[in-house]
């Protein structure tokens, strides 16, 4: 059969270990077969980072930012032990951090749905999307003990300005305790809020906003009004189209209610609340292999945004010393075929290319079918029958990867 022409590249942001031995099985038997794609190459194995200063990073980044569309493979951050174990030049810093730092995205974490792997939450049926502003609040605040009675004040003042236009007593102390000062801003909000409108009509799902506005009623509804804001006047007519709404809700809210929901949405939280809940919802989702994640960041033009798309989890280590035993090991490469798909679906609206959307469907279909049909990883077979899952239930990487290669060959001609 002819393959399919993807109109423009795509980065292709290689990684480490275990992932790095999927990451080449999925291009070899289920990317390359079926398209004639322009791949830009970026190796960012800890060899390669260490040999170039880290440079590859940033220039796979710059290359994102040009291409619209990046797919990137799990990667290790260096500890002092990786130092050693590499001879590393230096305790590089997390590939992921580098590069949200140059797109300034957000982080949407989506976990993959299979109807026979047990879920620790069982109402959920449609998937929960944790949306994370990952940029300021209580993790770039200044923070203090004070020791004993006294006053602590907050004051701003206007550049160019001698004298603060305000000031505040936070507290009067008695005697010991601490304080905290923290702050977040319009810019950063914006570009938060544009991905998770973005997101919401990608996947057609409803946006939720959850924030302790009643309590913090300042701050935290400052995200409000600019989430309403930009809904009135930019999206709200593509929402309704859509049948997809936006919604404020107090935090404590929703998440009561996330527990007894079916999902099927996208819920919008700061810094900290996005870090715990994020986490929660992962834990209740089951596998952290069946976690994929999109970083999703503003272009340059106007609604032009671009994609980032990986595996939520890491290198699989443990799995990658067996496999440097020479033993098989039965890794679950889901997510990292999804880190493909959902790169590929967005180069095809950025191309209007419908047979590539299709392309990539087919390839997750095909993913979900093989678990469905019974042939899956240990990981899963241990999810549905327990720590003591008998070796028939589960398969090697490299036999479930060829289910999927068959059912995909089956569905593409089809
Ligand atoms: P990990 O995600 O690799 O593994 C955590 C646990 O989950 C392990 O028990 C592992 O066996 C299991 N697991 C994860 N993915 C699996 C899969 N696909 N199939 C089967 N089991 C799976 O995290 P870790 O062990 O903490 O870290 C290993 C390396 O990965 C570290 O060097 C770390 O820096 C890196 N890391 C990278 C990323 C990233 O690139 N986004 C994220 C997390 C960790």
């Amino acid at each position: 059969a002819q393959k399919i022409v993807v109109k423009n590249p795509v980065v292709d942001l290689d990684g480490d270990e275990m992932t790095r031995i999927i990451w080449q099985r999925i291009k070899d038997q289920l990317i390359l077969p079926y398209l004639d794609i322009d791949i830009k190459y970026y190796d960012l194995g800890m060899e390669n980072r260490d040999k170039t200063d880290d440079r590859v990073t940033l220039e796979a980044a710059e290359a994102i930012k040009k291409y619209k569309v990046g797919i990137k493979c799990a990667t290790i951050t260096p500890d002092t032990a990786r130092v050693k174990e590499f001879n590393l030049k230096q305790k590089w810093k997390s590939p992921n951090g580098t590069i949200r730092n140059v797109l300034n995205g957000t982080v949407f974490r989506e976990p993959i749905f299979i109807d026979n792997v047990p879920r620790l939450i069982p109402a959920w049926k449609k998937p929960i999307i944790i949306a994370r502003h990952a940029f300021g609040d209580q993790y770039k605040s200044t923070d203090f003990e004070v020791d004993g009675p006294g006053k602590y004040e907050v004051s701003f003042t206007p550049a160019g300005a001698s004298e603060p236009s305000m000031r505040k007593t936070v507290h009067d102390f008695a005697g010991p305790g601490v304080g905290l000062g923290m702050f977040n801003t319009s810019e950063s909000i914006t570009a938060f809020a544009h991905a998770c409108f973005r997101m919401a009509i990608d996947r057609k799902m409803p946006l939720y906003l959850g924030t302790k506005s009643t309590v913090i009623s300042t701050y935290d509804a400052y995200w409000d009004k600019i989430f309403l804001a930009l809904y009135e006047a930019e999206y709200k007519s593509e929402f309704e189209s859509l049948g997809i709404w936006y919604e404020h809700r107090l935090v404590d809210d929703m998440v009561a209610q996330l527990i007894k929901m079916e999902g099927g949405l996208i819920l919008a939280l700061g810094n900290m609340l996005g870090d715990i809940i994020s986490d929660l919802v992962a834990q209740g989702c089951g596998s952290l292999a069946l976690m994929s994640s999109v970083l999703v960041a503003k272009g340059d033009q106007p609604g032009e945004f671009i994609y980032e798309s990986e595996a939520a989890h890491g290198t699989v280590t443990r799995h990658f010393r067996q496999h440097q035993q020479g033993k098989p090991t039965s890794t679950n490469p889901v997510a990292s075929i999804y880190a493909w798909t959902r790169g590929l679906i967005h180069r095809a609206q950025l191309d209007h290319t419908p047979e590539l959307e299709a392309f990539a469907q087919n390839l997750e279909a095909a993913c979900i079918a093989a678990v469905k049909g019974g042939t899956m990883t240990k990981d899963l077979a241990i999810s549905i029958h327990g720590n003591k899952a008998a070796p028939e239930t589960y398969v090697t990487t490299d036999e479930y990867i060829a289910e999927v290669a068959r059912r995909l060959a089956a569905l593409q001609a089809a």
